[in-house]
């Protein structure tokens, strides 16, 4: 069976406005290009993976549950755009601010591999084939770690130095302008 490719993303500044530890309903707001964006890789074949560090989780300042009921509510938005998120990985650990079991060094927060490995595994994906969207550096590293073979940020979120946006393939305003992109890419 042929390999599928995978769009990975990030989700807070790149889904949603990025808010410091985002874990409410209330509190999660939709980028404007979202639905546009993810569908258009949809319709090219993309499967399409989330992976988030969320190591509010790790710092007690919120619950597994709180995470899950989030990304729960979160999917369901999607799947009334008829888009299908195949599947959130996130990373609830944090080397020195975790606490209890959640205080280590993983192998899966971000610039670490981990998530992209195991979604790789779970859809037998292509990872060169595959792009990644994120609004950070480690998210950057974190696609070139695991060998994705285009690495894209947006602007929507965290504040980018120059040397950041010198480390991805390409740096955009908004997701629609990489979805303008990255499809005359393909059409070429
Ligand atoms: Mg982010
Ligand atoms: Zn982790």
């Amino acid at each position: 069976m042929n390999k599928q490719k995978a769009l990975f993303l990030d989700r807070d500044g790149v889904i949603n406005i990025e808010k410091n530890y985002c874990h409410k309903i209330e509190e999660f707001e939709f980028l404007p290009d979202v639905f546009d964006t993810v569908k258009a890789f949809q319709q090219l074949d993309y499967r399409i993976v989330i992976i988030t560090n969320q190591a509010g989780i790790g710092r007690g300042i919120y619950t597994v549950e709180d995470f899950e009921r989030l990304t729960d509510w979160m999917l369901q938005q999607f799947s009334r755009q008829s888009i299908k998120i195949d599947a959130v990985y996130h990373c609830p650990h944090h080397p020195t601010h975790g606490i209890g079991q959640y205080k280590t060094r993983c192998h899966c927060r971000k610039p670490a591999p981990g998530m992209i490995e195991q979604a790789q595994k779970a859809f037998n994906l292509d990872l060169a084939q595959s792009v990644l969207i994120g609004d950070k550096v480690s998210d950057i590293q974190a696609g070139k770690n695991a060998g994705v073979g285009r690495n894209f940020l947006v602007t929507t979120g965290h504040q980018l130095t120059a040397t950041d946006k010198e480390q991805a393939d390409n740096t955009f305003t908004s997701l629609n302008k990489l979805k303008d992109y990255l499809l005359e890419d393909t059409n070429e």
